[in-house]
C-alpha cells in the first residue's frame, strides 16, 4: 500500500476512535435532572365509588360544543344544575360568573388578599361521536358505563374528568374547614373544542383588564407515557410547558375564467394545485431544540445506555433522529411547524372556470417559528402575481411562551404528582394541538399543561376517538392530585 494511503486511512480511523470514545464518554457521564420531592399529605375524604357515579352522570350529558343557533344548550344546563347538587359546599364558597351564559368562571377567595392568585382550567364541552361510528364503542358514548374498570364514554379523558376532578378535591377540601391562601379561579369553558374564543379567552381578557396578579395556570395537556418515550420501558410523566402557535391561510390562485368546453392553457385551479404541491414539497425545517429538547435532556436520565448514547450526542445523531422523528405524524409535529391543506373551492359549475381558486391551510407553529416568519417565508416560497397569501379567521394565536421549570407553579406540580405516583419520573414537554391554556399566556408565562393519567400509545386514538374510556384508578389519582395541588396554594 502506498505510504500516503495508509497515513490517510490511519487518520480516518483515529477520528473513528476519537468520535467514538467521546460518544461514549458523554454517554456515561449524564447528569440527572430528577430530584426528590416531598408529596403532600392528603386526607381522602372523597368517597371514591360515590365520585365515580359523579362522573359517570356527568358523561351522559352530551354536552357537544357548538356554536350554531340550533345547539342543544339544555346538556349544559343539566350540567351545571348536576354540579350545584354535588358540590354544594363549594358552590356555597366561591363566587360564580357566567361568561356567555355557558363558560363557568368560580373564584374561591384565598385568605392572604395580597397573595397572587392561580387558575385551574378544565372545559365541560366535548367533540362529538362521528356519525358512522356509534356502533364501533363498546360501551354507548354518552352511556357512562363502568366496565373491567374503566369509565367509559365521551368525556372520559377530554375533559369532563378534570372539571370534576378538580371540584371534588377542591368539595372534600373545603368540607374539612380548610381555605386556599392564594385566591383560586376555576374556569369551565363551554367552547375549548371549538377555539375557546367566546369561553376562556373572555375570562383570560377580563383578569387582564382586572389587572389580576396569576402566579400558575394548570390546564389539560400532557400525561404520563408507558413505554412512548424512546429507551424508557416505563412510565414517564410530560408536563407541557408551552403549546404550538395557530395561523390559517387563504391561497388565492387566479386566471381567465370562461366556458370549460374552450380551457385557456393557464387555469386557476390547476395554478392552484401546483402552489399545494410546491408547499407539500418544501416542508418548514426541522431541528431537536427547545422544549422538544429539553424533553430529552430531562428524560435522558432514565434512558437506556443505548438511547443514552444517542440523545447525549445530537451534535452527532440529530440527522438520524430527525429522520425518524419526521417519518410519522405525532413525532413530525414535535419538531417542525406543520402546513395542513384542509379545504378547496373554485366554480360552482361543472362546465365553468373559476376566475379563483382557494386553498385554506391550517399552520400549527413550532415556538421556533412566529406568524410574521411563517407568512414571509410562504410569499417568498408561493408569492406571485397570481397567488394571493391571506391570514384568515379569529382563532391566530403566536407559540406559548415557555413556562419556567422552576419558580412556584412547577415545584407544586411536582410535589402533587410525587404524591400519587412517588416513583414517576417527570419531563418538560410540547403540546402540538392547541388548549384553552394558550389564553392565558399574557397573565403569566407559568401555565402548566398536565394531569396524571397514564397512557399507552393505543389510549392516544381514543382522544376524540372511539372508545373513550378512562381507568378507574386513573381517576382517582386524578381526584388526589388535584387535592394535592389545591392545599399547596
Ligand atoms: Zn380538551
Amino acid at each position: 500500500m502506498k505510504r500516503w494511503l495508509t497515513m490517510v486511512l490511519g487518520g480516518v480511523g483515529l477520528a473513528v476512535a476519537i468520535v467514538a470514545a467521546v460518544v461514549l464518554v458523554r454517554a456515561s457521564a449524564v447528569e440527572s435532572l430528577q430530584s426528590e420531592v416531598e408529596p403532600v399529605e392528603v386526607e381522602t375524604s372523597v368517597d371514591g365509588q360515590a365520585a365515580l357515579e359523579r362522573l359517570a352522570e356527568a358523561i351522559r350529558k352530551p354536552t357537544i360544543s357548538s356554536s350554531g343557533d340550533d345547539a342543544d344548550l339544555e346538556p349544559f344546563y343539566e350540567f351545571r344544575r348536576q354540579l350545584e347538587r354535588d358540590f354544594p359546599v363549594f358552590h356555597d364558597l366561591a363566587s360564580r360568573q357566567l361568561v356567555n351564559d355557558l363558560t363557568l368562571h368560580f373564584t374561591l377567595e384565598g385568605r392572604d388578599s395580597s397573595a397572587p392568585h392561580v387558575v385551574f382550567l378544565a372545559h365541560q364541552d366535548v367533540v362529538p361521536v362521528e356519525e358512522g361510528t356509534e356502533d364501533d364503542w363498546t360501551h354507548p358514548p354518552f352511556g357512562g358505563v363502568v366496565a373491567d374498570g374503566f369509565l367509559w364514554g365521551r368525556g372520559t379523558l377530554d375533559n369532563k374528568q378534570n372539571v370534576m376532578a378538580m371540584l371534588e378535591a377542591a368539595e372534600s377540601w373545603l368540607e374539612s374547614g380548610e381555605s386556599p391562601e392564594h385566591t383560586v379561579h376555576f374556569v369551565f369553558g363551554h367552547d375549548e373544542e371549538i377555539g375557546g374564543m367566546d369561553g376562556a379567552r373572555v375570562v383570560a381578557q377580563q383578569m387582564e383588564e382586572d389587572g389580576l396578579d396569576v402566579v400558575a395556570v394548570y390546564d389539560e395537556g400532557l400525561v404520563i407515557v408507558d413505554g412512548m418515550v424512546p429507551g424508557i420501558d416505563g412510565p414517564i410523566a410530560l408536563v407541557g410547558i408551552t403549546e404550538r402557535g395557530y395561523l390559517t391561510v387563504e391561497i388565492e390562485a387566479r386566471a381567465e375564467g370562461g366556458h370549460s368546453s374552450m380551457p385557456p392553457e393557464e387555469i386557476a385551479v390547476t395554478r392552484l394545485a401546483e402552489v399545494l404541491k410546491k408547499l407539500d414539497a418544501n416542508p418548514r425545517p426541522a431541528a431537536i431544540d427547545g422544549p422538544t429538547a429539553m424533553m430529552f435532556e430531562w428524560a435522558i436520565s432514565e434512558m437506556d445506555f443505548l438511547h443514552r448514547m444517542i440523545f447525549r450526542n445530537l451534535w452527532l445523531f440529530e440527522p438520524v433522529v430527525l429522520s425518524q422523528m419526521t417519518a410519522s405524524p405525532g413525532t413530525n409535529a414535535a419538531v417542525r411547524t406543520t402546513a395542513a391543506p384542509t379545504m378547496l373551492r373554485a366554480s360552482d359549475t361543472e362546465n365553468v372556470l373559476p376566475q379563483r381558486a382557494v386553498a385554506t391551510v391550517n399552520f400549527r407553529l413550532n415556538p421556533r417559528d412566529s406568524i410574521d416568519g411563517v407568512l414571509a417565508d410562504l410569499e417568498d416560497l408561493l408569492g406571485s402575481e397570481y397567488i394571493t397569501i391571506r391570514p384568515v379567521g379569529e382563532m391566530r394565536s403566536e407559540p406559548s411562551p415557555l413556562a419556567r421549570l422552576e419558580g412556584p407553579g412547577f415545584e407544586k406540580l411536582r410535589r402533587a404528582l410525587a404524591t400519587v405516583h412517588p416513583d414517576v419520573p417527570v419531563a418538560p414537554n410540547m403540546l402540538t394541538g392547541a388548549a384553552d391554556a394558550r389564553h392565558f399566556t399574557g397573565l403569566t408565562h407559568d401555565v402548566y399543561r398536565f394531569q396524571p393519567l397514564i397512557f399507552t400509545d393505543r389510549d392516544l386514538e381514543r382522544l376524540h376517538g372511539t372508545d373513550e374510556r378512562i381507568a378507574v384508578d386513573d381517576y382517582l389519582a386524578l381526584i388526589e392530585y388535584y387535592g394535592a395541588l389545591l392545599r399547596q396554594w
